[in-house]
């Protein structure tokens, strides 16, 4: 039975961000989730290490989020939103835009944190040309940046092994240096913030009177290697689209809904972006539902007689599915009765302590950690932080080996992931930890 399941996939499926040689070579099919593991059609039991793709909360089949879904069920499972709304997609609305930051009062649904960055794209360009200054079409957008796969969000990625391949069909965006202090030439976080936005003030200087936004990831770069950026940098940036007249897009898709300790890492920095995007934790993991916030400034840009032609000229089939904003709704309702932002910032200090025995591995390079969401750079020499050659693909050894110790995760290279559910408790993250130092210290010894 087993056997023929693995069979079925290797023949049929075909999965994302997968060289399927290396899923023929370790195959793996989940059946069941408890808490934070999973389990897979052997029995055999794993810690969810990377919150299944940084999604999950409150850990699988929590009861509450279960039972809000049967309910929704009882009522209606989907009706469409062009043109109409639904009982909890408006209820949703309202939660979504207490959550928020306080200039962000409208919400615009989707299923996918690329289509949510879509949206801000498109919202960011029209508003220009909507209120009559259509030379405003270009973008800034971050070194290293991850916004997701479909094109539009690929346009203002930048990571090259990842987004090379599509280069012809991009649009074109200036690209900005990100501050990442571990690489940098001095390591002084200071330093390196103001130098990155001393060029940033550079590009928009030069180029604003044709650039419509900039788009940035909250706080910390997940994709590109969970590059934590120094204090002050996001909201200099800020205050730079600001000055230069330029929108704002924040990226929370990985960050937001406590994943750093705070609802949206922005806060970290006081920041009040012009657009917001969001997505995975919103659901606590369950559903596909995503969202575009925006201000009232812009969202009074689209708004006029029909003849104007200034509507929003996008949705998609699914947009504000009832079951999935049933269940954001208990997942918000959830992350207040028992207070995830403060438990994970809590928990994330005895984490960092947590973390700091994996510097005794003749490896670690460096640990780069803000809440639940930490990245391990693993180096060929500590010293000068040479990197392994990338064919020897120490990163996916190490999580192969993880895998056979019990617990999933996905690395970035030779950065290693460590994103677990929210709810995961001290001796939790300690069981987790442990596996991951017996994995690296097992994978890298020998690879001097
Ligand atoms: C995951 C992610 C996305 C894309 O979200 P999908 O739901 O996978 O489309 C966008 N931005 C960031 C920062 C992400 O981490």
């Amino acid at each position: 039975m087993t056997h023929e399941l693995i069979e079925k996939s290797k023949k049929h499926l075909w999965l994302p961000f997968t060289q399927m040689k290396d899923y023929d070579k370790d195959p793996l099919i989940i059946e069941s989730g408890q808490g934070i593991k999973v389990k897979d059609i052997d029995g055999k039991e794993y810690y969810d290490g990377f919150s299944s793709v940084w999604l999950n909360v409150h850990g699988h089949r929590k009861k509450e989020l279960d039972d809000a879904i049967i309910k929704q069920l009882d009522k209606i499972a989907h009706s469409t939103l062009l043109g109409m709304t639904n009982v909890p997609a408006t209820e949703l609305a309202e939660k979504l835009v207490e959550l928020s930051p306080d200039n962000l009062t409208r919400v615009f649904y989707s299923d996918s944190g690329a289509e949510s960055m879509e949206i801000a794209l498109k919202m960011a360009f029209q508003y220009w040309k909507n209120i009559g200054r259509p030379e405003k079409q270009k973008f800034i957008s971050m070194r290293n940046g991850y916004h997701g796969d479909t094109v539009g969000a690929v346009s203002v990625g930048a990571i090259d092994l990842f987004h090379h391949v599509y280069g012809p069909l991009m649009f074109e965006s200036y690209k900005a240096p990100i501050p990442n202090v571990y690489r940098s030439e001095t390591g002084d976080p200071d330093r390196c913030r103001d130098e990155c936005l001393a060029a940033l003030e550079q590009l928009l200087k030069e180029n604003h009177e044709e650039i419509a936004a900039l788009s940035i990831e909250s706080n910390v770069q997940g994709a590109g290697g969970f590059i934590v950026m120094p204090e002050g940098y996001l909201a200099g940036v800020r205050e730079l689209c600001t000055k230069y007249e330029v929108l704002m897009i924040v990226d929370e898709v990985a960050t937001g809904f406590g994943r750093t300790g705070k609802m949206f890492a922005c806060e970290h920095e006081g920041v009040q972006p012009d657009l917001m995007a969001a997505g995975k934790g919103i659901t606590g993991g369950y559903l596909p539902i995503a969202v575009t916030y925006t201000t009232e400034e812009i969202y009074q840009a689209f708004y006029d007689d029909y003849q104007s032609l200034k509507t929003f000229f996008h949705g998609h089939s699914y947009t504000g599915n009832q079951l999935g904003c049933a269940v954001a709704i208990e997942n918000i309702r959830l992350f207040e009765s028992e207070n995830i932002p403060e438990q994970v910032a809590k928990k994330s200090e005895e984490l960092k302590g947590i973390l700091e025995e994996l510097y005794t591995l003749t490896h670690v390079g460096d640990i780069r950690q803000l809440g639940f969401m930490v990245g391990i750079e693993l180096v060929q020499a500590k010293e000068t932080k040479e990197p392994f050659p990338a064919e020897k693909r120490v990163g996916y050894q190490v999580s192969l080996k993880m895998r056979e110790l019990g617990m999933l995760t996905r690395p970035m290279g030779d950065v290693i992931v460590f994103m677990p559910p929210l709810v995961s408790t001290a001796d939790e993250l300690k069981a987790m930890v442990a596996i991951m130092k017996e994995a690296i210290d097992e994978v890298t010894t020998g690879e001097l």
